[in-house]
């Protein structure tokens, strides 16, 4: 086997013209083939890597990602004296939607709960992925009576896909557009199913796919705890109320697990805005992870907020060297910029120098 090169200019190019066919000419008669697309591009930030190598996925860890997407979605939207779960697809109710749907009620909107519930969790994503194998997966790629196949072979059975070289280096490198172009042929289609519900609605897209508007109050006091009253980034003592930041942004990945959230100055958050935090907080917040593992797990737990750390890390270790590929600059305080440095690798890499 060939060793593994990033894919030249052209070749990113094709990618981008094949994906954006795909989305404008397939046919979806259900969102799957859009979640299914999203899925994929969340998996290789998660588990792929920028050598340019090929990415195998198995249909258990694309449910997981479909349960993820789908459980914002299937809350009932209110429109006026209108309050229904919206329609993903012509005929009847998408499997996903509906057994995701009533455990959405089940658990009060709560995933956590429902991960928590082994035997409800494992019955959900055994369902979610049997539909993963049996409808978009296979049929993806299928445009009229082309086969677009750039993402990876069809074989048409079995529960692992294998990410063509390039294919996840890709996904890597243009994620933000990427998704942004898949959520929002996502929102047009739920929009033209649900015309009675959404005549008249523009926040449609925030409704599916969250927004940085969303409260986050609730995990307040346990940072305030933690942080012993201060601000995450300038350390000084936060009078009243303070900032949930989500610590990589949730412009460059809507990463909501607990140990992304920081709780900040208002001006303080307001300055970093959309840019990846400076070496030294990116430290700090490793160290927070350490050392108060387990009060953080803990309290995450209670609160019932999802955590991740290894994945965090991992999403973490994306942005960063993104940013650093692009020369880009970091946040230090106030107005004040630098460009990335090499740290950012030691800070993220894979063994905590202080394991507890
Ligand atoms: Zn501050």
């Amino acid at each position: 086997m060939n060793e593994p090169r990033p894919p030249t200019a052209e070749e990113q190019l094709a990618f981008l013209r094949s994906l954006q066919r795909l989305l404008d000419e397939g046919s979806f008669t259900s969102s799957y083939k859009f979640a299914l697309l999203h899925a994929i591009a969340d998996l290789c930030i998660r588990k792929g890597d920028d050598s340019g190598a090929e990415l195998e996925l198995s249909t258990s860890e694309i449910a997981e990602q479909f349960v993820r997407l789908y459980w914002r979605q299937v809350a009932p939207f209110v429109a006026g004296d209108d309050k229904r779960v919206l329609r993903q697809n012509t005929g009847q109710t998408a499997t996903v939607v509906r057994e995701l749907a009533e455990r959405h009620n089940r658990y009060q909107g709560s995933l956590a709960e429902l991960e928590r519930s082994s035997a409800d969790w494992g019955d959900v994503r055994r369902r979610v992925e049997q539909t993963v194998r049996r409808m978009p997966l296979w049929r993806l790629q299928t445009v009229g009576s082309e086969r677009l196949e750039f993402l990876y072979e069809n074989v048409d059975v079995g529960g692992v896909v294998r990410l063509e070289p390039g294919v996840a280096y890709c996904f890597r490198a243009f994620y933000p557009m990427v998704t942004d172009m898949i959520e929002g042929a996502w929102s047009h289609f739920v929009q033209r199913r649900n015309p009675q519900l959404l005549g008249q609605v523009v926040e449609l897209r925030s409704f599916l796919f969250g927004s940085r508007r969303s409260s986050l109050s609730a995990y307040r006091p346990l940072l305030r705890d933690l942080q012993h009253g201060r601000c995450f980034y300038c350390e000084n003592d936060i009078k009243a109320g303070g900032d949930v930041d989500h610590f990589i942004p949730w412009r460059r990945y809507s990463l909501e697990l607990g140990h992304n959230f920081v709780l900040a100055h208002k001006g303080c958050n307001s300055y970093k805005s959309d840019l990846l935090a400076a070496e030294e907080h990116l430290e700090r917040w490793t160290e927070r992870s350490l050392v108060y593992r387990y009060e953080l797990e803990e309290g995450f737990d209670e609160r019932g907020v999802l955590h991740d750390w290894p994945a965090t890390r991992q999403i973490a270790r994306w942005a960063y060297r993104q940013v650093h590929q692009a020369g880009g600059q970091v946040w230090v305080q106030a107005r004040e910029l630098r460009p990335l440095s090499d740290d950012w690798r030691q800070i993220l890499s894979a063994v905590p120098h202080a394991a507890a």
